[in-house]
């Protein structure tokens, strides 16, 4: 953000400089699953914040389009939720975190569910449960739905979408498993589809830190003003971001840098901070969890920098935002 006379503000200047700072580091790789992902351009690196007033921070490749990946699961379990209550979707994925990889293929051995909405298992789960009488009825639910979060339209890679389908065996065993055991419907072929469309969705990093924004803001859209998803349901999307989200990370990361967050195979990162900003950071050099380095560490320096850790009580009672607009 640049005030009237072109200077940056002191948080502009302040993202500007962490920018600078982690470009030039190149720890990582980049996803190579399939082929799509791993011609990206491993120097892709955008920083956006979004205060839940609509102020926007942005620095790097921020219009830069990627596919969305994992981060998508965070909205349609909003929005299975949305169709079922949280009551019917908790028979169906629990809400416990795994120390496995985000793909492996494992159900709870008592309750016979996916352990959490955030593995490949639950996302597949929760896809299954979006409402719609025909494949391009739900696939439409779904993309309406997150319209309502980035404010303009989105669109499936087809390419990335056609590359998921025809390689994501893994993906295929976990539904034939779960339908096994009567989690999900027969139709496992359209929740599959449905699950690899939702991945293969094009965003930008600013679409990232709209998202998470929204998120922080109850469920409203900062910048349209449009509801994306109902505030009931804010506390179980945060609280899955915040045990589940950073894939095995999670627990390192919600002890180091405590906020709830996502990340997706692409190099993308949301984070929120309740009733204040939504962070997102693209950088698609990945650790050996699947994380994004850059992204990582952004989050981290933000998170310590302005005191953002939920449990953090070194700042008093000052809040990032009031000091933003200081
Ligand atoms: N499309 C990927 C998969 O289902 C999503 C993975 C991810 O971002 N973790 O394997």
């Amino acid at each position: 953000m640049i005030n009237h006379s072109g200077v940056p503000s002191p948080f502009q200047s302040f993202l500007n400089d962490l920018h600078f700072k982690y470009k030039s580091l190149h720890d990582g790789a980049v996803a190579n699953y399939i082929p799509e992902l791993a011609k990206v351009d491993p120097n892709l690196f955008s920083i956006c914040v979004i205060t839940v007033d609509g102020q926007v921070y942005e620095v790097g490749d921020y219009n830069q389009l990627f596919t969305i990946q994992s981060i998508s699961k965070v909205f349609v379990h909003g929005l299975a939720l949305k169709d079922h209550g949280r009551d019917y979707v908790l028979t169906k994925v629990g809400v416990e975190p795994t120390g496995d990889a985000f793909n492996a293929i494992i159900l709870d051995e008592r309750s016979n569910r996916p352990l959490n909405p955030m593995v490949n298992a639950g996302a597949i789960a929760t896809t299954s449960l979006i409402k719609g009488s025909r494949p391009t009825e739900r696939l439409n639910r779904m993309l309406n739905m997150f319209q309502r979060y980035i404010g303009r339209d989105i669109f499936v890679d087809i390419s990335v979408f056609m590359s998921e389908r025809t390689t994501g065996h893994r993906n295929r065993a976990m539904a034939h498993l779960m339908l096994n055991f009567g989690m999900i419907d027969e139709k496992i072929d359209e929740a599959l589809d449905l699950y690899f469309q939702q991945c293969s969705l094009m965003v930008n990093c600013r679409d990232l830190a709209l998202m998470a924004a929204t998120l922080a803001n109850k469920g409203t859209n900062p910048i349209t003003g449009e509801q994306a998803v109902e505030s009931c349901y804010i506390k179980d999307i945060l609280s899955m971001m915040y045990t589940c989200g950073m894939y095995n990370f999670a627990g390192e990361w919600a002890y180091k840098i405590g906020l709830p967050a996502k990340s997706g195979v692409c190099g993308g990162i949301i984070a929120v901070v309740r009733n204040q900003i939504g962070i997102g950071v693209f950088s698609p050099l990945l650790d050996s969890l699947g994380d994004s380095v850059r992204g990582v560490k952004v989050c981290e320096e933000l998170s310590q920098q302005f005191g953002l850790h939920l449990f953090d009580s070194s700042m008093g009672s000052c809040r990032f935002l009031d000091m933003l607009s200081t």
